[in-house]
């Protein structure tokens, strides 16, 4: 880790947030502590702290002793009734150098959080809204990385999904090393397909025509998984199978804990100018184009300010993302997309492939890529995204795209 790497962790973990102060206002009343839950990586560990309202914490950091202690008061706060009893007391984690989190009553109106460490490190502490979330990012120590685990969250895994496999995957030690497919040369076996949005997520909606972008994206990453189970040596994880919210960092987590080897968002696209059309693919980064950061903040759910203040984070993540290929992937997609489509339909646009920093693809440790199928607030591109055919005709090329990307990697 470069020395400004750390100096951003310490700046993050000094107090500094991704959402800027004068947006979160305090609710009256009580909040209640909803969730604890973790994601283990192989370079850190994420933990989520789940809460029905803001509640601002000052960690303190006890070093030494026994290997160091991290703790906090969530003040004026109480358990949840639907908070999991088993991670009433303690979760054991045992990932890295993070051994367990303690959870008890401090005072009547206080639940006092302790992580406890073999041996405390950098980590990196931010706030999620909508709902409100704490997270710890805990970065692992480099000897521990040699000797450590992989272990998987303790939260099932979606219903589709496959329990993930002994060992730590290869192929996670840094942006110069090679993907998991090109250093085993067996390709990509693994697809993970997000349909965005979800549940309480409608996405974007054209109401003249009823259509929900959430609807949408399930039925075309549902007709992708058929057609990719026609192969038998390709296996395919829906990060939701239903229509059901699955916040954004638990769709490249999903990812990650499965050992996919290519992470597929699928979207589609409004613009305020009602003519806007085509299609378009995105792979993560920085970008200083104004167009691609709308796309993002509204996928993000997020101001552009508060994307702005993203800018750090990426800054730390990016260092560990696959981007060369990602930009490989998207590029096969959005060919496969724009040429399949055009056989069948006119006027297809092709937007190009671009560079934004979505929140989905935040972490993801495989070659990922957000589609942008077609615009949803476009009145004739609506009406083709209401029909079996045309989702079809989007599957397929996405089909064709992965399929694409997958022979690249031989070559
Ligand atoms: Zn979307």
């Amino acid at each position: 880790m470069s020395k400004r790497a750390s100096a951003i962790l310490f700046l993050l973990a000094a107090g500094s947030t991704l959402l800027p102060g004068p947006a979160l206002t305090a609710t009256p009343g009580q909040a209640r502590l909803e969730n604890i839950r973790y994601y283990s990586y192989p370079e850190y560990t994420r933990v989520v702290i789940d809460l029905s309202r803001e509640i601002r914490i000052s960690e303190k950091v006890l070093r030494g002793g026994e290997g160091g202690r991290l703790f906090f008061d969530l003040k004026d706060c109480r358990f949840a009734l639907n908070y999991p009893r088993e991670r009433m007391n303690e979760i054991r984690i045992a990932a890295g150098n993070l051994q367990r989190i303690r959870i008890g009553k401090f005072q009547t109106q206080t639940i006092r959080v302790v992580f406890d460490f073999d041996r405390i490190g950098k980590y990196n502490r931010f706030y999620l809204t909508s709902p409100f979330r704490i997270v710890f990012d805990i970065y692992r120590q480099d000897e521990f990385v040699s000797h450590a685990r992989q272990q998987a969250s303790d939260d099932p895994p979606p219903a589709t999904a496959k329990v993930p496999g002994e060992g730590v995957p290869p192929g996670t030690a840094g942006g110069g090393t090679p993907s998991i497919a090109r250093q085993l040369g067996l390709g990509v076996h693994r697809i993970v397909i997000d349909p965005g949005h979800g549940g309480k997520d409608p996405g974007t909606v054209n109401r003249a025509l009823g259509l929900k972008e959430k609807d949408v994206t399930l039925d075309i990453g549902k007709r992708l998984n058929a057609i990719l189970n026609e192969h038998k040596d390709l296996e395919v994880i829906l990060t939701r199978p239903r229509d059901e919210y699955v916040p954004l960092e638990e769709r490249a987590a999903i990812a990650n804990s499965n050992h996919g080897d290519v992470f597929i968002s699928i979207h589609t696209n409004s613009a305020p100018r009602l003519s806007a059309r085509g299609v378009e693919s995105y792979y993560l980064n920085m970008t200083t184009d104004p167009r691609a950061m709308e796309v993002a903040a509204q996928e993000n759910a997020m101001s552009t300010k508060s994307m702005a203040d993203m800018r750090t984070i990426l800054d730390q993540i990016l260092r560990n993302s696959k981007i060369s290929e990602s930009r490989i992937f998207s590029q096969c997609l959005q060919g496969s997309m724009v040429a399949n489509l055009r056989s069948k339909y006119d006027a297809i646009e092709d937007l190009g492939v671009k560079k934004a920093p979505f929140y989905v693809l935040l972490g993801a440790q495989m070659p990922s890529a957000l589609v942008e199928v077609s615009f949803l607030s476009h009145a004739a591109e609506a009406r083709r995204l209401g029909t079996p055919e045309y989702r079809q005709a989007v599957a397929a090329g996405l089909y064709l795209g992965i399929i694409h990307f997958i022979q690249s990697l031989g070559k």
